[in-house]
């Protein structure tokens, strides 16, 4: 396998992209190059291609414009302090890619072809990558159904593309994340797709996420389908909570059920905090444990995870029981202590012995 590679003509100046990458936002400016690959029931997948970053052209009766047929990944490639580019946990996203594809009935990309336009795609769009500690390219591959027609059925077409942005750190110390707790709508139920990362969950979610909004909340947390007690995730990202303080501390998150998306932060937020010392439980967590443990001061803090904003602070929490606030509405000192860590083994300040880190560059 290799991908063929056809550069832009008419690429960013270097003045341009410099001002660009200094103050990047998030999903505000794209490097100048994409990967595409074409897939087909009958030709399987063919030769990925790294090309142009531009617009596509589809028949407005493409089979994802109706019935949603799509999934995505999140992932970084991070600067290192030799200057260098490394991915982090890029094999993790490949197999979730494949999982996300085979729940929506599109077709599994082998790791290894996932792994290659990604570090072709970085390669290419180095000089994208900043270079500030929280700061990264964040890379975004996608599969849609391409085949045309408006029978309901798997698509025997698929387009995989993958485009990157570069990404500031989204930390604000200033702000805990203030969240609304949805009684009214339901994430994800067993059997649906709340484990697959695809855009009809995200599309679902909107309203709550409105609705958090308009109770003065910048998210919402889900809570389980059933029981309507469980805590499942805030947003697009997974939760955390810490019981306790200092070394004896107890740092804790929802279990997997099979409507969590299991992020591969939350994933290594659990070696992370073993390898700091502390007791790491994956444990059901409900609302009524929350609000008493707030209350209690057992829950000293709260934060959650993912890989676009790696870990924010969670404060107050309002539902249509009340509100509860977490400690003083800082930042916790575990909660800090674990995201500079994760931050630290990303960027290559901190020994990467779980061997996260896939050089690029
Ligand atoms: C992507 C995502 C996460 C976080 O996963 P990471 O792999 O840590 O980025 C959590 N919840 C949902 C719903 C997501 O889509």
């Amino acid at each position: 396998m290799s991908v063929k590679i056809t550069k832009s003509n008419k690429a960013t100046s270097s003045e341009e992209r410099t001002k660009m990458v200094a103050n990047p936002g998030f999903g505000k400016y794209y490097t100048d190059h994409m990967v595409a690959v074409e897939w087909s029931e009958t030709e399987g997948w063919g030769v990925p291609e790294l090309k142009p970053y531009a617009p596509i052209s589809l028949d407005p009766a493409t089979m994802v414009f109706h019935y949603g047929q799509e999934v995505f990944e999140g992932l970084k490639a991070y600067r290192q302090p030799d200057g260098g580019v490394a991915l982090f946990r890029p094999e993790a996203n490949a197999r979730r890619f494949a999982r996300s594809a085979a729940r929506l009935a599109l077709p599994e990309m082998p790791e290894e072809m996932f792994l290659e336009t990604v570090e072709a795609l970085v390669k290419q769009d180095f000089e994208w990558v900043p270079g500030k500690i929280g700061e990264s390219l964040y890379l975004r591959p996608f599969m849609f159904a391409t085949e045309v027609g408006l029978g309901v059925r798997p698509t025997d077409k698929a387009l995989y593309l993958l485009i990157a942005t570069p990404a500031a750190s989204y930390f604000n110390p200033e702000n805990a994340v203030t969240v609304w707790i949805s009684t009214e709508y339901v994430r994800a139920a067993i059997g649906g797709t709340g484990e697959a990362k695809c855009g009809g969950n995200y599309a679902a979610s909107l309203v709550a996420q409105k609705a958090a909004a308009a109770q003065g909340c910048d998210q919402v947390v889900w809570i389980d389908a059933k029981e309507r007690r469980w805590v499942e995730e805030m947003g697009g990202m997974n939760l955390y909570f810490v019981k306790g303080e200092g070394a004896e501390a107890t740092v804790f998150t929802p279990k997997l059920t099979g409507t969590l998306l299991a992020g591969i932060t939350r994933d290594s937020i659990l070696s992370v905090a073993s390898d700091l010392g502390y007791k790491v439980e994956e444990t059901m967590v409900s609302i009524d444990d929350w609000r008493d443990g707030v209350a209690s001061g057992l829950i000293t803090e709260i934060f959650a995870c993912g890989t676009a904003a790696v870990v924010t602070p969670v404060g107050s929490a309002k539902s249509a029981m009340g509100t509860w606030m977490t400690g003083d509405g800082n930042p916790g000192p575990i909660t800090m202590q674990i995201r500079n860590t994760l931050l630290g083994i990303q960027h290559g300040t901190i020994p990467d012995t779980h061997n996260w880190l896939r050089k690029v560059l």
